[in-house]
């Protein structure tokens, strides 16, 4: 089966709108000459509107870095899918290690937001990955097991719609990358994990990124793996050239 692979560039809390809307254009004349992957970048709320007008009817798509599963109403601080969806969002990222770490995200809530998501028309980018104590303690398979069964229960068709990202707690941001085979060996659990929730004609056709200190340079041997169909990218997707050397990888 041939998935088309999808890099995504997470900004995280990084770039002002003036700062955003430089790189976007920069991404976006790189990808004039119609890369092979899709390309989505997500920069923070902030830069959404800024962003999105630069990247409007081009090759590459906007996505958020989170969102609220409520419609509206008094939830200080928080944003709607509807919302992101009005300033040209196609993609939220949803259950990040770092919200699940600092901002008390369960599979709970991210299974209601993946669902908020993709009612409302958004392809959500459902994160996934084990911390350090967790691998060493050989609870690795568990413990990404019940985040997808959880994360993604009751989806029923429309488990068809979404991204995973796999993203080794121990290898964000750390310069640490889980090897091509660690990788392979995840991500093929995952998609049997695919199988049982949706069966195996649409767990074939369901992307799941790598994410995890990818770079240009060790992104070849990453996506050249059978079950890794592109790459979620922290600080690599705050510059134009490494975030394109990974593009130009997939
Ligand atoms: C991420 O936060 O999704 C990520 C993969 O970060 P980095 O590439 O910096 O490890």
């Amino acid at each position: 089966m041939s998935r088309q692979k999808i890099i995504a560039g997470n900004w995280k809390m990084n770039k002002t709108p003036g700062e955003a809307v430089g790189l976007a254009q920069a991404i976006k004349a790189a990808c004039a000459k119609a890369p092979k992957a899709k390309v989505v970048v997500c920069p923070p709320f902030t830069a959404l509107a800024a962003v999105s007008a630069v990247v409007r009817g081009g090759a590459v798509a906007l996505g958020a870095q989170n969102m609220h599963w409520e419609k509206s109403g008094a939830y200080t601080g928080e944003v709607s899918a509807a919302m992101l969806l009005d300033l040209g969002c196609s993609y939220v990222i949803l259950g990040h290690s770092e919200r699940r770490t600092y901002f008390g995200e369960t599979d709970e809530t991210v299974n209601r937001k993946v669902k908020a998501a993709l009612a409302a028309g958004l392809i959500p980018i459902v994160c996934v990955g084990e911390t350090l104590a967790q691998r060493k303690e050989n609870q690795t398979d568990a413990v990404v097991s019940a985040q997808v069964v959880n994360g993604l229960a009751g989806l029923g068709a429309d488990l068809g719609r979404i991204v995973v990202a796999y993203e080794p707690v121990w290898a964000i941001g750390t310069g640490l990358t889980a090897t091509p085979a660690q990788a392979q060996a995840v991500h093929a659990l995952i998609r049997g994990k695919l199988t049982e929730l949706g069966g195996a004609a649409l767990a074939q056709t369901i992307a799941i990124q790598y994410g995890g200190s990818m770079k240009p340079d060790n992104a070849p041997e990453l996506l050249s793996q059978t079950d890794i169909d592109g790459g979620l990218i922290g600080g690599a997707a705050l510059d134009a050239v490494s975030f394109m050397g990974i593009v130009n990888a997939a």
